[in-house]
C-alpha cells in the first residue's frame, strides 16, 4: 500500500491564511488565520458550510488567488503562484472542458507547449484516461458523454500532468448520487495507485469522512480551522463496509458538530 496515515513527509503547509473581499464598499473578512498541514500521500478534505470560504482557501492554495496574510508552502518552498506539480479540478466540468476538442486533446491541454514529446504526451493522456475508466472515450466529444464521465475527463486532464498534489473543489457536487459514490472510489484508487496527495473541498460530511485520512473543519465568521479530525478507518475502504463501521457514524456526527451553527448569516 502507498503512504497513508503513516506518511511523514510534509507536502503542504497552510499557515495563517487571511483573506478579505471588498463588497458593498467595505472589507469583508472571509478567512482568518487558517492553519493546517498535509503529509505526502494523504487525502485531506476541507469541509464547511456554503459560503464559509472553502473555495477561496483552495484557490489560495492553488496560487490562483493571493492571500492578504499568511503563506502556502509546498515541498518546503513558499509559493506565490500555481505551484509546480499541482493540478486543480473544479466543480463545473461543463465549463472546464473545451466542446470543440475531442476528449484526448482536452486531456492533453496542460501538456502542450512544455517540450514534452508527442508520444510521451499520448502515453500520459491514455494512462490518465485508463485510470479514470475512460480508455475508450478518447475520440468522442465531451458533450457526447454524461456529466459523470465529463468530470472523469476533467480528473484525467489533471492527472495527465502527473501531479504530486491534486486540489479539487467540490468536484462531485453536480453529479447524481451513484456517480458520486463511483467518483469517490476513483479518488481512493488514484491515491492508491499514484501515491498522489489530495486536498478536496466538499460540503458533504459523509464524503469527507469516507475519503479522508484527516478532515479539516472550517467554521466561524470569518472562518478558521475549528478542528482537524483524524479518520482512523482502515484502507482499502468501500462504500458498504466503511459506512457500516460504527466509527463512521461517530466521526460524521463529530465533524457535523464542529461546523454546525457556524454558517455565516
Ligand atoms: P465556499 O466555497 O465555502 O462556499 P467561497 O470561498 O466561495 O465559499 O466564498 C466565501 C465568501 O466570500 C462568500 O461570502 C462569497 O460571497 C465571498 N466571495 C467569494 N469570492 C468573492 C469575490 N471574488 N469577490 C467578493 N466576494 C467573494
Ligand atoms: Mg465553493
Amino acid at each position: 500500500m502507498v503512504a497513508t496515515t503513516a506518511a511523514t513527509t510534509t507536502k503542504l503547509v497552510v499557515r495563517g491564511i487571511t483573506k478579505s473581499y471588498l463588497s458593498d464598499g467595505r472589507e469583508h473578512e472571509v478567512l482568518s488565520g487558517v492553519d493546517f498541514e498535509v503529509r505526502s500521500g494523504e487525502i485531506v478534505c476541507i469541509v464547511g458550510p456554503s459560503g464559509t470560504g472553502k473555495s477561496t482557501l483552495l484557490r489560495t492554495i492553488a496560487g490562483l488567488t493571493t492571500a492578504d496574510a499568511g503563506e502556502v508552502v509546498v515541498d518546503g518552498t513558499a509559493v506565490a503562484g500555481p505551484a509546480p506539480g499541482c493540478a486543480v479540478v473544479f466543480q463545473d466540468y461543463s465549463r472546464s472542458l473545451l466542446p470543440w476538442l475531442k476528449v484526448e486533446p482536452n486531456v492533453a491541454l496542460p501538456l502542450r507547449g512544455k517540450g514534452i514529446p508527442k508520444d510521451e504526451q499520448l502515453r500520459r493522456v491514455r494512462r490518465a484516461l485508463a485510470d479514470v475508466g475512460l480508455a475508450e472515450a478518447g475520440r468522442r466529444y465531451p458533450w457526447q458523454l454524461s456529466g459523470g464521465m465529463q468530470q472523469r475527463v476533467s480528473i484525467a486532464r489533471a492527472l495527465a500532468s502527473e501531479p504530486e498534489l491534486l486540489l479539487m473543489d467540490e468536484p462531485f457536487a453536480s453529479v447524481d448520487a451513484q456517480t458520486r459514490s463511483d467518483l469517490e472510489d476513483l479518488v481512493l484508487k488514484i491515491r492508491e495507485e499514484r501515491g498522489v496527495t489530495v486536498v478536496q473541498v466538499t460540503h458533504d460530511i459523509d464524503e469527507s469522512v469516507y475519503l479522508s485520512d484527516r478532515v479539516v473543519a472550517l467554521g466561524g465568521t470569518p472562518a478558521s480551522v475549528t478542528e482537524i479530525v483524524d479518520v482512523p478507518l482502515p484502507f482499502p475502504r468501500n462504500q458498504h463496509d466503511t459506512k457500516a463501521d460504527p466509527r463512521f457514524a461517530q466521526l460524521r456526527t463529530h465533524v457535523l458538530e464542529r461546523i454546525r451553527g457556524m454558517s455565516p448569516s
